[in-house]
């Protein structure tokens, strides 16, 4: 005769990092909504992760699934950046888009890019939409094939 244990639900209990929330128990015993430096941390590099996937599928990066994108194979390499970190350069960039619509004739279906320029420098960064930027690169592809 085995001894059968009971049904266990999701086991309950207090946060392991101290942080005093109490709830069901993830990953090393912290409470899902934990606000701890290691939390924090795993779920932005999550965040992180599906984001580079999309990105990678976006752009049609075929190669090894990591998180080091600079493992893709394809005609780019490509880092993307999340976070609080990157957000001033979205802003700037919704910025100038929105100018360039206001200024662009009426069907007018060019993708835009926006080149970054500061003083001091002669070679610009160029920004654009992933999916503009997608198609653009789907265009070349083509070429090559
Ligand atoms: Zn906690
Ligand atoms: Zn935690």
């Amino acid at each position: 005769m085995t001894d059968q244990l009971p049904f266990q639900g999701p086991r309950k209990g207090e946060c392991a990092c101290g942080c005093g929330i109490f709830g069901s128990l993830g990953k090393r015993d912290h409470v899902r909504g934990c606000k701890c430096k290691q939390c924090l941390g795993r779920r932005n590099r999550a965040k992180g992760d599906a984001k580079a996937r999309r990105a990678r599928k976006m752009l049609n990066l075929h190669g090894a699934n990591t998180r080091h994108e600079e493992h893709w194979r394809g005609a780019l390499r490509v880092e993307v950046k999340a976070g609080a970190q990157i957000e001033p350069i979205y802003t700037r960039f919704l910025k100038a888009e929105k100018q360039s619509d206001q200024g662009a004739p009426i069907g007018d279906i060019r993708p835009f890019a926006m080149i970054a320029m500061p003083d001091g420098t002669t070679d610009g960064v160029v920004l654009m939409r992933l999916s503009q930027f997608s198609n653009l690169m789907l265009l070349i592809e083509d070429q090559h094939r």
